[in-house]
Parts: structure tokens; sequence; C-alpha cells
């Protein structure tokens, strides 16, 4: 299997290309050349496998040479093997149409530890002795840094620089980040928003001299291995619902579109799925351009669900890419156009292809305001007697809300605990959910971070003195 970038331009690579470098060097995100296909005998033929034996079969065709199937097979087994679940991402069954995957068994309590567990241990696998060492730059809202560094601490060859913005995650979330003592962690805490420590780090892979002497790489999601892993667990409950007879709907809490794009890459692969519900807060940038074909910027609204709260959703290219005929240059002028000017329409041939409002169509979506979020939350708790966290409660509220025929099953993504926005839970049901034993001494742990102002020179000087040179 090769790798193509939606941009027409960087050169094609195999699986373990796309891992390490994140980022095609067209400015473009890398896609399979072609989507591999399952048939319905062969779907059927997953039911029951445990979880990490699951993972080898879809992720394989994907995966192609660059590791055996026994291999990739022990590495899922590796990386699942550390969830507190045996199920790994268990369903759990709200009223007679709806249904929780639960996402957040991992070790950092969201869904980013289901792929980057996986994604630390592909590094390794990938990085030979002699290669040059990895120095990964990533900036954070606060699931994806705990997540990240918890997947790549004490690893050989490869240091992790995580920037976040200082005060603006929750205490849960930084405490995850900064009581990571391994040496090859470093903790950078910027004064400004996301958004800043976001260009930052765009910055530094645009800044020659850095690129030149440090091989960077990302864990965001718009590196491929990430998607890939999440494609899993859209069979793991479609699956359990009864696929391939039977189709099923997810409700998918979106920011940069990586969750609920796994979700379509799993139907491209011939999962029946019957509906991908869009779920965003008031930051409705996609349920726009979905439902009007407005793809347009505004400002950020803080709202209590941190990782929903971005106006440019990454991975929404690699859906443009597929949907406009996979023409590379096209839609390298469109996507030009947009960071010129923070704004877009999709094309005629995208919308058409998209089909929204069609009884046929894939994508549908829906935009939840603070109330709407607060009432889901109540709703799970009074009559399910669930504590959800606030960005399951949007993909709830959405859920509900989306008309799907009652004979088929709804399942909402639940992509982090409740305790990690245990605030905010308190605040919708009065309830304050108490953090996992398995974290349970975390606010105990001592903290190690690096406090450096928003000044994009000072954290390359931070980042130079601190990583390993090309060799
Ligand atoms: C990252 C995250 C999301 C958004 O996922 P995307 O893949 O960026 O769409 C939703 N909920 C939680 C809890 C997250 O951590």
């Amino acid at each position: 299997m090769d790798y193509v970038s939606t941009r027409g331009s960087a050169p094609a690579l195999d699986f373990a290309g796309v891992t390490l470098a994140g980022l095609a060097r067209d400015g473009g995100l890398y896609l399979p050349r072609t989507w591999p296909r399952f048939t319905a005998d062969e779907i059927a033929a997953m039911r029951g496998l445990p979880y990490a034996q699951l993972a080898q079969r879809v992720m394989q065709p994907f995966v192609g040479d660059c590791l055996t199937p026994q291999r990739l097979g022990q590495l899922c087994e590796a990386a699942y093997g550390r969830f507190a679940h045996a199920a790994v991402t268990p369903l759990k069954q709200l009223d007679q149409q709806h249904w929780l995957l639960e996402l957040f068994h991992g070790p950092t309590l969201a869904f980013k530890d289901v792929a980057l567990q996986l994604l630390g241990l592909l590094f390794e696998e990938f990085l030979k002795p002699g290669d040059d060492p990895l120095t990964i730059v990533g900036a954070t809202s606060g699931d994806t840094g705990s997540a990240a560094i918890d997947a790549v601490a004490g690893r050989a060859r490869i240091d992790i620089f995580m920037l976040h913005p200082r005060g603006r995650v929750s205490d849960v979330q930084r405490r995850q980040m900064t009581t990571v003592m391994a040496p090859n962690v470093h903790n950078i805490a910027i004064s400004g928003s996301f958004d800043d420590a976001q260009a930052h780090v765009k910055a530094m892979f645009a800044d020659t001299a850095m690129a030149g002497r440090y091989r960077l790489s990302a864990v965001n999601s718009i590196n491929w291995a990430r998607l890939m892993a999440q494609v899993v667990y859209y069979f793991a409950a479609a699956l359990q619902l009864g696929a391939p007879e039977r189709k099923v709907a997810f409700a998918v809490p979106t920011g940069n579109f990586g969750d609920v794009f796994a979700g379509y890459v799993a139907a491209q692969m011939g999962l029946p799925i019957e509906r991908l519900i869009v779920a965003t807060n008031v930051n409705d940038i996609l349920h726009r351009a979905l439902q009007d074909g407005d793809y347009s910027a505004g400002t950020v609204t803080e709202t209590a669900t941190p990782s929903m709260d971005i106006q440019v959703s990454s991975n929404f290219e690699r859906l443009l890419f597929d949907l406009g005929g996979r023409d590379g240059a096209a839609l390298s002028a469109q996507m030009q156009g947009f960071e010129a000017t923070k704004a877009m329409r999709l094309t005629n041939a995208q919308r058409a292809n998209l089909g929204y409002g069609s009884a046929a169509a894939l994508f549908s979506s829906a935009r939840a305001d603070a109330g709407d979020m607060a009432q889901a939350l109540r709703w799970a708790w009074e009559h399910t007697g669930e504590l959800i966290d606030p960005h399951t409660a949007v993909g709830l509220h959405a859920a509900r809300a989306a008309g799907i025929d009652p004979a088929v099953p709804v399942v909402t993504l639940a992509t982090a605990h409740p305790a990690k926005f245990r605030d905010a839970v308190e605040r919708a049901t009065g309830q304050r959910p108490p953090l996992p034993a398995r974290i349970g001494d975390l606010f105990e742990r001592e903290e190690r971070m690096t406090e450096l102002s928003g000044d994009y020179a000072a954290i390359a000087a931070y980042v130079a003195q601190h990583a390993t040179p090309r060799a």
C-alpha cells in the first residue's frame, strides 16, 4: 500500500514513511492511494475476535509489507494490553436505540490513547539504530498532549516537546502531562491561547534551520497512523450490534475531523454505516460546511468542550480530496485560497458527492450550544444513571436529534472520561465524578514544566538546547 498527498506533489510513501513524516512536504495530508475493501463474509468472520486481533485484521491492508501480520499483532497486544477494560472500547446501552462507545479506558482517559499508544510503538519499530533521532513537537488543548506524552515517555531516540496554553487546560489535563518525569519529555507552558501554541509549532516546521538540524515529527491527527487505529473501534462496535447484516449509525463529537474521518474510512472499507452524525459545539464551521458548503473560520469561542474549540479542522481536507475526485492540484488551489482568506466554498462536485440531506447521505451534522450540552448530560444521568463528559454530551445531543430510523442502533462515541472534565459535569448534574483508581494519586505527584513567553524565538531556543540533533 502506498500513500499520496492531498495536495498532489509530495512523493508517495509507504506506511512506515507516512508514520514517521506526519505532514506531507507539499503541506498536504497523506491518504492511502486506494481504499482497501472487505467483503461481507470477511467482515462477518471478524465477529467475536478479541480487540487486539480485530485491530490487526482491520489495519493490515494499510500497513502492507511494512510489518508482518504477526508483528502487527504483537504491537496491538502491547498497545491495547495497557487499557483498563478487557474489551478495550466497551459498548454501553442507554436505551432501546442509543449506545455509548467508551473510548476512555486508556492511560490518560480520552480516546486519543487508542491511537497514540499504538503510534508510540510504531515510532520505535520504524526508527532503526543509526537513524536520526525524532524530535516530536506538538501543541495541545489538553488531551492530545497527555496521550502523546504517555505513549512516548522513556522511548529511545525520541524527544517530545509539548506546548500548552498556560492556565487554559484543566488541572487533570495539566498534571497528566507535567507529572511524567521521563527525561525525554519536555512540557512548555506558553502565555497565549491554543491557537498561538499551534502557530509556534507550524512556524517550527517551516523554520528551515530547525528542520535541517532536527528530524521534526508530528503526533496530532494529521498523522495517518492515528486515523487508521481509530477505524478499528467502528468495526468493533458495529460487529457487536449486528454488522454486516445490520446497519449502525454513529454520532461523533468533532473538532479536527479526525475521529469522524476514521468512520468514513470504515464505510469505504465496506462496513455498513447508516449515518455519521458530525456533532459540533458553537464553533460550528463543520456543521456549516456540510450543510451549506460554507467553510469559513470565525474566532474561537471558549466552551466547556475545549477539545472541540477549533475553527480550522485539518482532517476535513482529506474528505474534500476524496469528494472532489482526488484531484491534488485543484484541492491545493482550493486550500491555498482558504489559507489566504480563512474562507472557501465547497465545489459543486464536493457538495453533490456529499448529498447532504438526502436519504442516502453518509453524513449529517448538528450543533450543540451550552444549554443543549448540559441538557444531554443531565438526561444521561437522570434517565440512565451514566455520568458522561461534556464532549460526549455534545455527541449525544446530536444523536438524539438526528431522527434516525428506530430500527437502527445509534452509537455515540464517548471520547473522554467524565472525571477529566469534572467541574463541567458537576455544574450540569450536581455529581462530581471521582478519578479512576489508576490515576488516583495524580494530585500528589510532583510537576515539572518550563514556562516561556509567547515568543517563537524563545521556544525554538529551548527546543534547540534540549533536543538531539540529526547525526
Ligand atoms: C480530540 C477530542 C475530540 C475531537 O476529536 P477530533 O478527532 O479532533 O474531531 C472530541 N472529544 C475529546 C474528548 C477529544 O479529546
